[in-house]
Order: C-alpha cells, then structure tokens, then sequence
C-alpha cells in the first residue's frame, strides 16, 4: 500500500483529520478537489477564535499548518473512483494516476440542490444563506424572505423569527401546510406567500429583491432558504457504505467508521448537522479512530 490513509477532500474535515494523521506518524495522501461549501460566503462564522474569517483563509491555515508533517502529501486532483483490494483500497485518480491505501477518509461534502430561479444561485452565500448560525446575526432585526414549503419551510420560519421579527415565508407554490402550523405561524406575525417567485434581484445597496410571478416586489435584507442535500461523490456509494434513512447522509457509528471496514467518513458527507468547527472535530475524530485502529490491528490484533 502506497499510504496508511488517503484522505479525500481538503476542507474543513479533510484538512483537520490530515493533522491529526501527520501528528500521529502516518503516511496520508490529501486530494484537493477545490472549492469549500462554504466558498461563496465572503465570511465564516460561528467558529471559535475564527469568527468572521474568510472560508479560503481557514484553509489556507488550515495547509500551512500541515507543513510540519512530512508523513502528509497534498495532491490537487479528484478521486474518480474506488474499490476495495486485498490490504485496503486503491483509487483512480482524474491526473491519471492509481493510488493505494490501507484505510480510507471520506471528506467530500455535500452539494446544496439550488432552484432555478434566476439570481438565486448568483446570491447564494451573498445575500441567500441557509443557516441563521452563519448569517442570521449579521441581519438581526431586518425584513427577511425565508424560501420553503412544507415542514421544512415552517422549520425555517418559526427558527429564523427568532433572529428576525416578522419574516415572509414564500413558498414558491402551494405552502404544504396544516391548519396548526398556519396558526402558528400567525400567532408568531409570519406572513405566507404562495406566489410563485420569478426571480432574485441585489441592489448596490447591498438589498434584495423578491420578484413574484404576479409582477409584486418584496425589499429585503436577506432570502434564507432550506434547500434540498446530495452527496457531492458518489464514491461511498461505489464502496458499498450505508446511507442514513433519508438515502442522503453517509452512515458512521459516531466516530467515523462506515460501514465498510477501513472506510472512514466526516464532515458535512455524514449529517444535516453542517458547520465549519463541527467538520473540523469530526475530521479529528474520525482521523484519531482511524490511527488506533491501526495501532492496536498491527500490535495488539487480541486487543
Ligand atoms: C453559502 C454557505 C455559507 C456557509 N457559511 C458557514 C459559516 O459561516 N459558518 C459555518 O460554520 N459553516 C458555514 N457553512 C457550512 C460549511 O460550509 C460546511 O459545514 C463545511 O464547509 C463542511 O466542511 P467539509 O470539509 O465537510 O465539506 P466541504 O467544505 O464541502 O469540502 C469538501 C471538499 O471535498 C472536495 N471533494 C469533493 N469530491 C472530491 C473528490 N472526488 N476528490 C477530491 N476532493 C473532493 C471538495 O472539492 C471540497 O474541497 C456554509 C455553507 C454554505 C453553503
């Protein structure tokens, strides 16, 4: 085997578990496929000693700080695919090359499935958030659109109130709500919209504008959104790992493990639960998991 561990993905997780690797005297491959979730964000919030940090910054440190470690190599390519062999796994890579390893981390992230409404993807992390623990502060107290339906649109509503005092809740379509959750959302001053919308506008300003099929406008400060999750890889897939019940999330025990032996996962991959410093302990977690293993399967296999 070409490696104890390569690691797949260099973001939050990915970066994270590598230093808790190179510390722990592995031999670790790092595939940089590219960009964080978090890259269209001008800022990164909500992280301990790092509040307000742009997304590239973290993982420019996040690299630097993995200079120390010669057991850690960083290759900026893509896992294409892979496969269990006898002793661990082996990786095609899109440069070309194969790769071999006796335990695997998946870091890859999850893409966010935006609607095709012109703007939004334009807006996304500027403007169009999806989480009031990154973005809500910044807009405390301002006009807000929040964008969902069913469930999931009244999650959104009745948490982001909290933030923001009377926000309109379009639902873009029939709102999928019961008689109770109406109430609600009335007694909390939360006004539903079922129009269509059309569009997303930003004014210089730094303002937004909802644009509705029946030519209505709404200024906001910010549109948040509950989008649908997919796996940004389908390699957990090609290794045969479980998915939560949703069909969304890579399965783990908690601390890592998949289901497949020697498969490790962390990070956004694994659960709706999707924050900077989250992925950061899981990648350590998972990384520490993965070292013991080793350890006590090379020295002490009763063990
Ligand atoms: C707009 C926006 C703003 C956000 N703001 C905040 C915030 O302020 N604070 C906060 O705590 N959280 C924020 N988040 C959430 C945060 O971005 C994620 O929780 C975090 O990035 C998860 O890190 P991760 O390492 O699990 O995954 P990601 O950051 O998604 O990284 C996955 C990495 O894997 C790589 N990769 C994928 N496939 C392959 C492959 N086949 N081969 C090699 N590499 C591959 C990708 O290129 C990427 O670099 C925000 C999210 C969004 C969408």
């Amino acid at each position: 085997m070409n490696f104890d561990t390569i690691i797949i993905g260099a973001s939050n997780a990915g970066l994270s578990a590598a230093l808790t690797l190179g510390r722990s005297r592995r031999r670790v491959l790092v595939l940089d496929g590219g960009a964080p979730r978090n890259a269209p964000a001008a800022h990164a919030h909500n992280f301990f000693t790092r509040d307000g940090t742009p997304p590239a910054e973290l993982l420019r440190l996040g690299r630097e700080q993995l200079q120390p470690y010669d057991g850690v190599e960083i290759r900026t390519t893509l896992a294409q695919t892979a496969r269990a062999v006898p002793g661990g796994f082996a990786l095609e890579l899109t440069d070309g090359t194969a790769v071999t390893a006796r335990t695997l981390l998946l870091a890859t992230g999850v893409l966010d499935v935006l609607p095709a409404i012109p703007g939004f993807r334009e807006l996304w992390g500027r403007g169009v958030y999806h989480c009031p623990y990154c973005h809500g502060w910044e807009v405390r107290d301002q006009p807000l659109v929040l964008y969902g339906r069913g469930a999931a649109g009244f999650h959104l509503a009745v948490l982001l109130h909290h933030w923001a005092p009377g926000p309109v809740l379009c639902t873009d379509g029939p709102a999928e709500l019961d008689a109770a959750q109406l109430v609600t959302l009335g007694q909390l001053g939360i006004r539903v919209v079922e129009t269509p919308v059309t569009a997303l506008n930003s004014a210089p300003t730094g303002e937004l504008t909802v644009a509705f099929a029946d030519e209505s406008r709404l200024a906001v400060a910010a549109v948040f959104a509950r989008v649908p999750q997919q796996q940004r890889t389908d390699l957990a897939a090609q290794l045969g790992c479980a998915f939560t019940d949703d069909g969304i999330y890579v399965q783990t025990n908690g601390m890592g493990l998949t289901s497949v032996p020697g498969v490790y996962a962390a990070g956004d991959l694994t659960s709706p639960f999707q924050q900077v410093v989250a992925a950061a302990a899981a990648g350590m977690g998972a990384a520490a998991m993965l070292n013991s293993t080793l350890i006590f399967q090379d020295y002490a296999p009763a063990g």
